[in-house]
């Protein structure tokens, strides 16, 4: 009888972050077990609830939302998202070089597939949002992965950076505020990846779905308004910033010298009419969204879910033994290191699993963001405070009598 298995394609991409251990905790939950789960940045399940004016752009406008839009998507999205992003400083040329997407998501897998010849590179963070790894491979691709250095609140270490170039690299990737650890780049070390950039004539693909997530009074930098020579792409989204992550409302910016991507973009044009446009209804909450900061403000400012969630679990993990953890300053994730000597860790999957399985609660390994080491593991620091002092209560009960085989 025929079968049917994955393309071969497919055999090399990873997905870990929702791979084995995320199967076990489906098979426990079938069985009716109750599972604290700190391992989904979606903002929703969390009783995070997107702003009414942002449900109301929607359901006003689902009768307008009915025919498929432009494969780039309403004027009045792009105009809102052009304002945006020419307020952050980005030198883009006119509302066409603006695409929406369903999610940053189908927008990362499609400017790779319209990149990418086999055997290109490109440089990727370690760790990383893996998404961007599983698509440069998807797209025939290598993902070459440079180190993140936690020395130093998890910036993007350069000297590694340059170390890693080669003749086939083509474009380099930041996640800037970032996914998994936190940490939002300052202009300096922004102004370094840019020369680097210019010197081996890389693309610039900024992932910055969090710049609207922002603590501690830090600000943020388009690291594209550093960079109007070169040829860039910025990535944002409404998923987290409005807590509408089901709505798919993304998009991307093409900024700088477009001369020397004209049948790049002829690509992506394609690639874009391909799927014939995203969401309708979700491009009509755009421009809600975007007016004024467009920040969940008191949710990042002491008093604030974010904010005092952040603070709780920093606080807690720093005061196990054989835990450490740089403070994130946006976003909602933390990238905790474990002391994998003292408790034998040669495998951090397994260490997740049997976690997992032991106190029921759900993390995701180092390994799944593309860190090398076993000594790693992130949490997403959406649910409520009790919860998180109760996960955090069963890692020190856990951690006590743990060593790996
Ligand atoms: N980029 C980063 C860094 C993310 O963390 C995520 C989701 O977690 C995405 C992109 C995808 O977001 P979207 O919901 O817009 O597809």
């Amino acid at each position: 009888m025929r079968t049917f298995s994955k393309s071969s394609k497919l055999n090399n991409v990873c997905y870990d972050i929702r791979g084995p251990v995320l199967d076990e905790a489906d098979r426990m939950e079938a069985q009716g077990v109750k599972i604290v789960k700190l391992n989904i940045g979606n903002p929703a399940p969390f009783s995070f609830n997107a702003p009414d004016n942002i449900i109301s752009a929607m359901t006003d406008n689902l009768r307008n939302a009915q025919g498929y839009s432009t494969s780039k998507g309403i004027a009045a999205a792009r105009e809102a998202i052009i304002n945006y992003h020419r307020g952050k400083g980005l030198s883009i040329e006119s509302i066409n070089d603006i695409y929406t997407g369903n999610g940053v998501s189908e927008l990362i897998v499609m400017v790779m597939q319209g990149l990418l010849d086999n055997g290109d590179e490109v440089l990727v963070p370690s760790p990383d949002y893996p998404l961007w790894t599983a698509a440069i491979t998807l797209a025939g691709g290598n993902a070459v992965h440079y180190v993140c250095d936690e020395q130093a609140e998890w910036y993007p270490d350069i000297a590694d950076m340059e170390k890693k170039v080669t003749p086939k690299t083509k474009a380099v990737v930041i996640i800037n505020p970032n996914n998994p650890t936190g940490a939002v780049y300052p202009k300096e070390v922004l102004e370094d990846i840019v020369k680097l950039a210019r010197k081996h004539e890389l693309i610039i693909f900024a992932d910055e779905i969090y710049d609207r997530l922002l603590m501690d009074g830090v600000e943020h930098t388009s690291i594209a308004s550093l960079a109007p020579d070169l040829f860039c792409v910025t990535f944002n989204g409404l998923s987290k910033s409005h807590m509408a992550a089901g709505f798919r409302a993304g998009w991307m910016v093409l900024s700088g010298d477009k001369s020397r991507a004209k049948g790049y973009i002829e690509g992506l044009n394609m690639l874009s009419s391909m799927r014939l446009c995203s969401n309708v209804q979700a491009q009509y909450i755009i421009p809600e969204a975007l007016k004024g900061s467009g920040a969940p403000e008191k949710e990042l400012l002491p008093g604030g879910r974010i904010y005092e969630q952040r603070e709780c679990i920093c606080s807690m993990l720093n005061d196990i033994d054989g835990i450490s953890a740089v403070k994130p300053k946006a976003a909602f994730y933390i990238f905790p290191k474990i002391d994998a000597k003292r408790f034998n860790i040669t495998n951090d999957e397994q260490f997740v699993l049997d976690f997992l399985k032991e106190k029921k609660i759900l993390l995701v390994h180092g390994g799944g963001f593309h860190w090398e080491n076993p000594d790693h593991f992130r949490i997403v620091y959406l649910p409520e405070r009790k919860d998180l002092e109760f996960a955090m209560g069963e890692l020190r009960n856990f951690l006590k009598d743990y060593r790996q085989n």
